[in-house]
């Protein structure tokens, strides 16, 4: 298939973007490369550098190019930023999609794939979170995948565009060659920031909140292998050849805490990585773990990174590679 991938010079979307050539797909990648970065686009994907704000350089690429397909993952991603500058998550994220439906909607293209979010899960009422709990965003952040979930079931109804909605979990790891990987300025996920405590790039590593009612007290996450996200959005990319709209959470299957991921750091480093105790961290719950049996059952979907110490060590070896991100390999 011919596949534009909106944001495939950022972090998930360029390793999606590996996976689908990989997998014999045609990808064309859009991105204004303010967050991605052109060394993270595979050399066989067709580069737009293009801002999803300009619509004449967007209908230009959907005027040359016959896509099959559409993945979007361009937009703001942080959380906390999100309710500082709640106007710049709703234009970025939802104003932008809007261009590229308008788009697909105009050149019939009938398959689309969001980046969506546990964001969405503020409010659970059971751990492992499965696709049936409530939609209540945790933040502006999840507020706008939210309403970018909602527009694509008005673009099936109407146009019949078939769509799959991914919601990733903590998306974590690097590519095992160490080519591409996480690079996010400023960095503000945990495994990435515990590694530059490991590189000498930090002092120390801050737990946000030692009093949560977990067995250590710290905060439980689900940490998703990127390349494990990519699997997902090819057999969703297939499911959607002849199949209807869906919505998956994606997780690895286990939930891991805060000092459980910095002694997991410390183990595959070899460095102590000192750590301090602070304040808890604004709108952080105590545990998000996924149910992923859906894609499972449904698409097969199996994750092949299911242990912190292998996802860890792949993020090691990009940061060790790449201290500075992309920027010496320019
Ligand atoms: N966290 C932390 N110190 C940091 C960054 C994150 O203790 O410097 C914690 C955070 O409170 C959360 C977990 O690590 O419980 C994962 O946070 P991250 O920002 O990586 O992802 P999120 O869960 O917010 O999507």
């Amino acid at each position: 298939m011919k596949v534009l991938v909106t944001g495939g010079a950022g972090y998930i979307g360029s390793h999606v973007v590996g996976l689908l050539i990989k997998s014999g797909h045609e990808v064309v990648v859009y991105d204004n490369l303010v967050n991605g970065n052109r060394q993270a686009v595979h050399e066989d994907a067709t580069l737009v550098v293009g801002d999803l704000y300009d619509v004449e350089t967007l209908k230009k690429t959907f005027d040359e190019h016959d896509f099959d397909g559409i993945m979007h993952f361009a937009s703001q991603i942080l959380v906390g930023e999100s309710m500082q500058k709640p106007f710049k998550y709703f234009r970025d994220n939802v104003y932008t999609i809007i261009n590229v439906l308008e788009q697909a909607a105009e050149h019939n293209v009938k398959r689309f794939i969001l980046s969506s979010t546990a964001n969405l899960f503020d409010a659970p009422n059971r751990i492992p979170i499965d696709e049936t709990e409530p939609l209540i965003p945790g933040s502006v952040y999840g507020e706008t995948k939210f309403m970018a979930e909602r527009l694509l079931l008005w673009m099936d109804r109407v146009y019949g565009m078939k769509y799959c909605c991914l919601r990733y979990f903590n998306a974590c790891g690097a590519h095992p060659d160490g080519h591409i990987g996480e690079a996010h300025d400023p960095e503000s996920h945990l495994i990435p920031l515990v590694l530059q405590v490991a590189l000498g790039q930090r002092e120390n590593i801050k737990i946000f909140g030692t009093d949560y009612d977990t067995a250590d007290g710290t905060c439980i996450r689900d940490y998703v292998h990127v390349l494990d996200l990519a699997s997902a959005h090819i057999l969703a990319l297939e499911a959607l050849e002849d199949g209807d709209s869906r919505v998956y959470n994606l997780g690895s299957g286990s939930g891991y805490s805060v000092l459980e991921v910095i002694e997991t750091a410390r183990k595959v480093t070899g460095h102590p990585i000192p750590a301090i105790e602070t304040e808890r961290r604004a709108g952080d719950l105590p545990i998000l773990v996924a149910d992923s049996d859906k894609i499972g059952r449904e698409l097969g979907w199996e994750p092949q990174y299911n242990n912190l110490e292998r996802i860890i060590e792949t993020a090691w070896n990009w940061h060790q590679s790449h201290p500075n991100g992309y920027e010496e390999t320019e």
